[in-house]
């Protein structure tokens, strides 16, 4: 199957939620009376949309509909609306991450090596999951993986990511239950730089007793790995589960203020109908959404392409 008809098919219970309480009114042809727009306003909110992005998606609706020259339909003004808002928020979140990376490292150039993604999230999000799903698709481009479990707080973290890590057929590293986060963090870069491996994902804690110690404790991790790799960590990347709906905002602006998000990886849009939410963290916090998890599987993790997620989630064409 390919990336599209998985996406497709992971938001189909958002696109029944949306498009299948307005199909009446988007029937060709027809114009737009102001109960369809309410209609549309509401089905957008249930999918958590968001009220900003569902107001700049009406707007732009209404706009294009009102252009006596438009010769599409309402829907097709829906779904670029919707691939326009989240082009618009990776162009804010592109030049945000280049402001940032202005003065630390050069911005062309072969890819650093090994390339280290710090991934972060809170424990339940697919954390584990997602670390694996993407060891996967690098092994399968040809880069060889090396895992660092850093959440040293539940040695059945490390051993659910060892299992994960056989699965995905790369290797592990991991340390005894309570050693320190960081120091197991720079290990894992150093024995990555001795064995010449090209990619590092590092597994870190999603909960401690006080949420500002885990920012605390993440901060510290960064810190020594820029030690053990100057440069790196080259990403840090958010995982987020997409049924937790305005929710999984919140965690992002939080994790975002501590860390500076590089991008996000949205779990579990096949189970939900609140897929929307996609848009109202695109709109609300300008980040860019990197990848999404449709499924359990290892190949359930795909890469976001605005124009498809549109075409996903609207259906138009
Ligand atoms: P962690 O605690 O954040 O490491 O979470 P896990 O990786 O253990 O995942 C928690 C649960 O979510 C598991 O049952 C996973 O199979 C499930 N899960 C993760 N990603 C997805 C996804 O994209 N779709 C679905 N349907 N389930 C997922």
């Amino acid at each position: 199957m390919g990336f599209f008809d998985k996406i497709s098919q992971g938001l189909k219970k958002t696109r029944d939620a949306i498009v299948g309480q307005v199909a009446a009114a988007f029937q060709p042809g027809r114009a737009l009376t102001d109960d369809d727009y309410d209609a549309l306003e509401e089905a957008l909110l249930r999918a958590d949309v968001g009220p900003q992005a569902t107001d700049r998606l009406l707007a732009a609706v209404r706009t294009t509909l009102k252009d006596s020259s438009y010769k599409g339909t309402p829907a097709e003004a829906l779904q670029n609306a919707v691939e326009f808002l989240l082009a618009d928020a990776s162009r804010a979140a592109a030049s945000r991450a280049a402001a940032l990376r202005a003065g630390v490292a050069p911005a062309a150039g072969p890819p650093p090596k090994p390339f280290v993604t710090l991934v972060v999230g809170v424990n339940g999000t697919g954390k584990t999951t997602t670390i694996a799903k993407l060891a996967n698709h690098y092994r399968r481009e040809g880069e060889s993986v090396l895992l660092v479990a850093c959440d040293t707080f539940r040695a059945a973290a490390a051993d659910q990511l060892e299992v994960w890590a056989k699965r995905a057929g790369v290797e592990i590293h991991r340390q005894a239950e309570g050693a320190d986060p960081a120091s197991v963090a720079f290990d894992g870069i150093a024995r990555a730089k001795a064995r010449g491996v090209d990619r590092v994902l590092v597994d870190t804690a999603g909960r401690l007793h006080v949420k500002a110690n885990l920012m605390a404790e993440l901060e510290k991790i960064r810190r020594v790995i820029g030690k053990a790799e100057p440069g790196a960590p080259h990403e840090t990347l958010l995982v987020l589960d997409a049924t937790m709906g305005q929710n999984s905002l919140a965690q992002a602006r939080e994790f975002d203020k501590a860390l500076a998000l590089s991008g996000l990886a949205l779990t579990k849009l096949d189970g939900t109908a609140k897929g929307g939410v996609v848009l109202a963290i695109a709109e609300t916090l300008k980040l860019s959404i990197l990848w999404v998890g449709v499924g359990e599987g290892m190949d359930d993790l795909i890469p976001f392409d605005a124009a498809e997620y549109a075409r996903g989630l609207v259906g138009a064409r």
